[in-house]
């Protein structure tokens, strides 16, 4: 991992759990966050989008995007890897 993308990382972690935040089903201080890369159609790892998910949402919860995968998740949750990308876009851009 380069520095800069720890430190983005590290900026994107202070936002909590991207879904946790919308769906407001948890204490957003209490939930540490992995960084999720959206994976583009034949886009390097490198240059995916992140966005910061608590494990439970990430990979360890039945509802979590790892074990749902792209499609199931987004069924479920009634939003997309997109969708949240977009609301952590959103939320950047108000606090910057
Ligand atoms: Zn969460
Ligand atoms: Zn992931």
């Amino acid at each position: 991992m380069t520095k800069s993308e720890r430190e983005q990382y590290a900026k994107l972690a202070r936002y909590g759990c991207i879904l946790c935040r919308q769906k407001e089903v948890r204490n957003l201080e209490d939930s540490p966050v992995e960084m999720h890369h959206i994976r583009r159609h034949g886009g390097l790892r490198k240059n995916c989008p992140v966005i910061p998910l608590c494990a439970y949402h990430h990979r360890l919860g039945n509802s979590s995007i790892h074990q749902l995968g792209h499609k199931g998740f987004a069924k479920y949750w009634n939003l997309s890897e997109e969708d949240l990308l977009e609301k952590l876009n959103d939320l950047l851009q108000e606090t910057s």
